[in-house]
């Protein structure tokens, strides 16, 4: 018999990056305590503006149901639904996936097992991963390049970049040939379009760079827009990634009618819980489309769900990790994982794997708050 009696989050500080490179944003993070002495940890993607009320809706939904014995991801799951009545949207979405996150956490360490072990029998040893290079400043080509290479070095298998970031298309296309001088033809390279406004964009862009063999073409228009999607996958031959801003499954139930998609991105921190991505996987399986997570997250609790998630599930792509996020994680976090080869290896603790020293977390935070839950 246990009950969840404590909830506590903290939102992190944003600050620069220590190389400088770019601005790492506030991240949210979640600690479920039980009466038996368990704990789990969960994280929530964000947004600027929303980190408070992400957290008001992760400690209210915690509260409504501090009444259940025994809270399953899949009982957490069943409830959200109903309470939910199918009116999701990405910031519920966030608290959801931080909460089912953390009750996966203690399951593992009830069960005294890496969560990858309880998700499936048929985990794989490594994930292949993959490095976003993301700034919010505009960077150019010879930066980019220069830390293209940087990033190669730290062990990883590809390469993500955002060549329409204050480029115009032609602009676009050199530094896209560029960047595939850098890493050679073997060292998949992945677009990311950030949803340009106009499809012709995107269209325009994509004859240009197709010498280059870009591994995926991402969020070439808004993943709402199924139909362009469709045009734009039809058109290019290009590998089309899509996801990241979509919850629940039902807008993946129709992208896949639609024939819209080759790669699915949707985020570990926001589609809803590791139940809805588990789903996602299924139902792409079945029509011969793959899911790579998406992580604009900490490299620490949403990682290592990320990583477990794609170990359980060996015909996942690959995950994403943001370099630059690593040593600020480091602070509060300890090391639970190694990237080698264009590997990803966690190491075997129970549940997530993940340590947070809370002093040192609170250190780098901006809001903390917590609740002592009544179970009646
Ligand atoms: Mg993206």
């Amino acid at each position: 018999m246990s009950f969840l009696n404590k909830v506590e989050t903290w939102i992190s500080k944003s600050i620069p990056s220590d190389d400088g490179w770019s601005q790492i944003k506030p991240f949210i993070f979640l600690k479920l305590t039980t009466d038996g002495g368990y704990y789990g940890w969960g994280e929530a993607f964000t947004l600027p503006t929303r980190e408070k009320g992400i957290v008001e809706i992760v400690h209210n939904l915690v509260n409504s149901l501090s009444h259940i014995e025994n809270l399953t991801p899949d009982r957490f799951h069943k409830e959200v639904e109903v309470i939910a009545d199918g009116h999701r949207g990405i910031d519920f979405s966030a608290a959801t996936s931080a909460i089912e996150m953390s009750l996966w956490d203690i399951e593992g360490k009830k069960k005294k097992k890496p969560l990858y072990k309880i998700l499936s029998s048929k985990y794989r040893d490594k994930v292949p991963v993959y490095a976003t290079i993301w700034s919010e400043d505009f960077k150019n080509d010879e930066k980019l390049s220069s830390r293209c290479e940087e990033i190669l070095n730290q062990g990883y298998g590809g390469i993500k970049i955002y060549p329409l970031q204050k480029r115009t298309i032609d602009q676009a296309a050199i530094c896209v040939s560029k960047i595939r001088q850098t890493l050679g033809f073997n060292m998949p390279l992945m677009l990311d379009l950030a949803c340009p406004k106009d499809i012709n964009i995107s269209l325009k862009l994509a004859p240009l760079i197709e010498e280059f063999k870009p591994y995926w073409f991402e969020e070439p228009v808004d993943g709402e827009a199924t139909s362009a999607l469709k045009e734009i996958k039809n058109q290019t031959g290009l590998r089309i990634v899509t996801g990241e801003k979509q919850c629940g499954i039902n807008h993946f139930i129709e992208t896949l009618a639609a024939d819209a998609v080759d790669i699915f991105n949707p985020d570990i921190s926001s589609v809803g819980g590791i139940i809805d991505m588990i789903k996602i996987i299924e139902l792409s399986n079945k029509n011969n489309v793959r899911v790579s997570p998406h992580c604009w997250n900490s490299m620490s609790i949403a990682a290592s769900a990320m990583v477990h998630l794609c170990m359980s599930f060996p015909n996942t792509e690959m995950a994403e990790f943001f370099p630059e996020y690593i040593p600020y994680t480091l602070k509060f976090c300890n090391k639970n994982f190694e990237i080698n080869n264009g590997f990803i290896e966690l190491d075997n603790r129970e549940g997530l794997g993940v340590k947070i020293d809370t002093n040192l977390l609170m250190e780098n935070t901006s809001s903390y708050k917590f609740s002592i839950l009544d179970k009646n």
